[in-house]
């Protein structure tokens, strides 16, 4: 009953805005089968943060070794987009959507279907593998049967310097055409709807942030308190996959 008030209120607060934000985070993918970070079932419960900062990698091969090894062989599984993923899509076939600014390196959002010119993917993503020191591009089947075959610290082939993968590690800095890109949403937006984000991670939640600052519509969809939850306009405690489609539908049948 409080949450068909509330998803009603929701809509009617993004009644008129026509450059609407996405803004989402792990807990939009953990319905399609991937943890988020720091859930019960999070990631870190797994694997160690400290073989995802930059300097490590660089520094020690076998925390190389250990993220190869979760890059290698099938990074998200089969993982498909949930209902979440493609009530973005629906929001931008309505035309109220200005972009999609994502934390995820899933790439469920394209999955669905949405154009790669409507992403901002400010954490990367786990398409490509780049050398370190000369940037030289790499297909990632590529250097998946080079490990395969027993090269489980894979090198550069030019220059010899460290591979990685193109998803952003801690202490690296973000991709600045996707920055760029979600700072010009920023400034443009009428409003933003943040999705299964804790909103703790910076500078990606800036985005929101500024959003939100502007005096713009911001609303929070979430199964858990956010960092951000104060200066909401509205907080729909959900799940994303649940929440999110009804919202869209209640937009765009009005
Ligand atoms: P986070 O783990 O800090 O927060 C996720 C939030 O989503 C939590 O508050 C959780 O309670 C909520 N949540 C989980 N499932 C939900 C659901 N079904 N519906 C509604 N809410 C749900 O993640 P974050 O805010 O994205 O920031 C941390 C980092 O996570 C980012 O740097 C991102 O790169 C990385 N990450 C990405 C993936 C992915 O690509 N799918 C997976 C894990 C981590």
């Amino acid at each position: 009953m409080r949450m068909s008030q509330d998803l009603a209120y929701a809509a009617r607060l993004l009644l008129d805005a026509e450059r609407i934000v996405v803004f989402t985070g792990a807990g939009i993918s953990t319905e399609s089968g991937i943890p988020d970070f720091r859930g019960t079932d999070g990631i870190w419960t797994k694997l160690s943060p400290e073989d995802f900062q930059l300097d490590r990698y660089m520094r020690d091969p076998k925390a190389r070794i250990r993220a190869w090894q979760t890059r290698f062989p099938k990074m998200f599984g089969n993982a498909q987009p949930n209902a979440a993923h493609e009530a973005v899509v629906d929001l931008w076939k309505a035309g109220k959507l200005l972009g999609c600014v994502t934390q995820n390196i899933d790439g469920l959002h394209q999955a669905a279907g949405l154009p790669q010119e409507l992403m901002a993917e400010l954490h990367g993503n786990s398409d490509g593998i780049a050398c370190l020191q000369c940037g030289k591009q790499y297909e990632p089947d590529a250097i998946e049967a080079r490990w395969i075959d027993g090269d489980l610290d894979p090198h550069c082939d030019d220059c010899g310097g460290i591979l990685k993968s193109t998803i952003v590690f801690f202490g690296e800095v973000l991709p600045r055409a996707e920055l760029l890109r979600a700072e010009q949403w920023a400034h443009e937006a009428d409003a933003v709807i943040s999705i299964g984000s804790s909103l703790s991670v910076y500078p990606a939640a800036y985005i929101p942030l500024e959003i939100a600052s502007r005096g713009e519509v911001f609303i929070i969809i979430n199964n858990s308190p956010t960092d951000l939850d104060s200066l909401a306009s509205l907080r729909l405690d959900g799940m994303a996959g649940t929440v999110f489609p009804q919202l869209v539908g209640a937009i765009t049948a009005g």
